[in-house]
């Protein structure tokens, strides 16, 4: 009789899931377990815990909608705070485990735990599987080292030469769990309640949440086919996707929005802006590869190009962006915004990490993880990709960018509204 151990990380869903469609054909009892990292929970040496309320808030809502779809085919989902290494350590000899399952993933924290569980268990089966990206390894028609390291030549290559497959079904059937339901609920940490006074009260976790997200800006309003006019908005929810959050906890896969994006353009209508969205989780799809590329490479200061940064840390400065106390309105309004609800555009995100580098004139790996702290959707590779890029020691061809606010708050707040929301 054999046991398995799957453990969700950012994989917060049952479909298009190949890890866990693995380990349950491959198993006779299963153990789902969810370890929220405690290391994740202290201050980093940027002075921030790696993950603050709303995306504590997020994963919550996402747990809880995941126990659901288990208990619906007779599992459950057990949640334990701590070091994940040791408490599966714990949990397959208490339990004489065989297999444990979990998706790949390119971050560098969970790539070392997941290389130390195999250290210590060196008799284990473990099993794993991609869903985590648009292509699978194998599908890429480049090996990793010769990857592109800008974005269109690596856009124009995989466009051309590798498929998107499409995505696996849930398991109708699940092994029945090794332990009785829990009540993970109690033992997790507070965080607070979703924002009311914003758009980001519609961003609730789990893969229910995020499907319906997909459908509501598809096929229920339509607004995909004028995504590429308006995807440059600051405020409101109809003006992008949305899907950042969603994608980044694994709640729902790139491969499902692409081939949504394609069933809408034969049930609908094609035109740029449908395609302008897979090119946008093209860029996703191209900093996923670069930080299975570059490890640790995207945290450090020269960045991926090892090129000397400028900018120097001020506490005070620091404090000024974060609270959204700077000489500059938009910037402050965007601030405002973010450290309120944990999300803010693609745009006013441009903005404040130019501003960071360039006006407050900061280490940009300080903007970066507080950052980190506070997006609902931080993603490792999506960050640190867009802050190198931004600071001009990663992955831009143009080198350093340096936007001008007045003329971007003219073009993109022209009657002062988003301003005027957030101050
Ligand atoms: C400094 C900076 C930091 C960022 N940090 C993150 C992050 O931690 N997590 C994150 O998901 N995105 C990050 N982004 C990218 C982008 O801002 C967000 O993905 C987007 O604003 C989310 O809103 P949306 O889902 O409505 O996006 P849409 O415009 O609807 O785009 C669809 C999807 O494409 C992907 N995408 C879009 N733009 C980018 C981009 N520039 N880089 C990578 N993927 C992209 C996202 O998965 C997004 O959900 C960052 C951008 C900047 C400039």
């Amino acid at each position: 009789m054999s046991k398995g151990l799957y453990w969700f990380q950012h994989d917060l869903r049952l479909a298009d899931n190949n890890a866990f469609n693995q380990i349950v054909s491959r198993v006779d009892t299963l153990h789902c377990v969810y370890i929220l990292d405690e290391q994740w929970l202290n201050t980093n040496h940027y002075g921030f815990s790696a993950i603050g309320d709303h995306r504590l808030r997020f994963i919550a809502e996402s747990l809880r909608d995941l126990t659901q779809q288990l208990e619906a085919l007779g599992q459950t989902l057990h949640v334990y705070v701590g070091d994940p290494v040791s408490i599966i350590e714990r949990l397959v000899a208490e339990h004489s485990l065989h297999i444990i399952g979990k998706h790949s993933y390119p971050g560098v924290f969970e790539q070392r735990q997941w290389q130390a569980l195999k250290t210590a268990l060196p008799n284990q089966g473990f099993v794993t599987g991609n869903s985590h990206t648009l292509y699978h390894f194998s599908d890429l028609p480049f090996s990793l080292n010769d990857m592109p390291d800008h974005f269109t030549p690596f856009r124009k290559k995989v466009e051309k030469f590798a498929e998107v497959s499409h995505p696996v079904t849930a398991p109708a059937v699940l092994p029945p769990p090794l332990l009785d339901k829990s009540t993970w609920d109690e033992e997790y940490p507070n965080y607070t309640k979703a924002p009311k006074s914003s758009v980001i009260q519609y961003l609730q976790g789990g893969a229910s949440a995020g499907l319906k997200q997909i459908h509501y800006y598809m096929s229920d309003t339509k607004a995909l086919l004028s995504y590429k006019e308006t995807r440059n908005g600051l405020d409101g929810w109809d003006f992008s996707s949305k899907l950042s959050a969603w994608l980044a906890s694994g709640c729902i896969s790139p491969r499902q929005v692409y081939w949504a994006v394609k069933r809408f353009e034969e049930t609908h209508h094609a035109n740029d802006s449908t395609y302008w969205l897979i090119f946008e989780i093209l860029w996703r799809e191209f900093f996923q590869w670069q930080l299975a590329k570059y490890g640790k490479k995207m945290f450090f200061h020269r960045g991926i190009q090892d090129k000397a940064p400028t900018g120097n840390h001020v506490s005070k400065v620091l404090l000024q962006w974060i609270n959204g106390t700077t000489p500059y309105p938009i910037i402050n309004a965007a601030m405002n915004q973010l450290r309120l609800t944990g999300f803010t555009s693609n745009r006013a995100r441009q903005l404040v990490a130019s501003c960071f580098i360039h006006e407050l004139g900061q280490d940009w790996r300080y903007g970066a993880a507080y950052f980190e702290h506070v997006l609902v959707d931080f993603d490792p590779s999506a960050n640190w990709g867009n802050w190198q890029y931004l600071a001009g020691v990663g992955s831009d061809p143009r080198g350093l960018r340096q936007f001008n606010l007045q003329k971007q708050t003219d073009i993109y707040d022209p009657h002062g509204n988003f301003i005027r929301n957030w101050t």
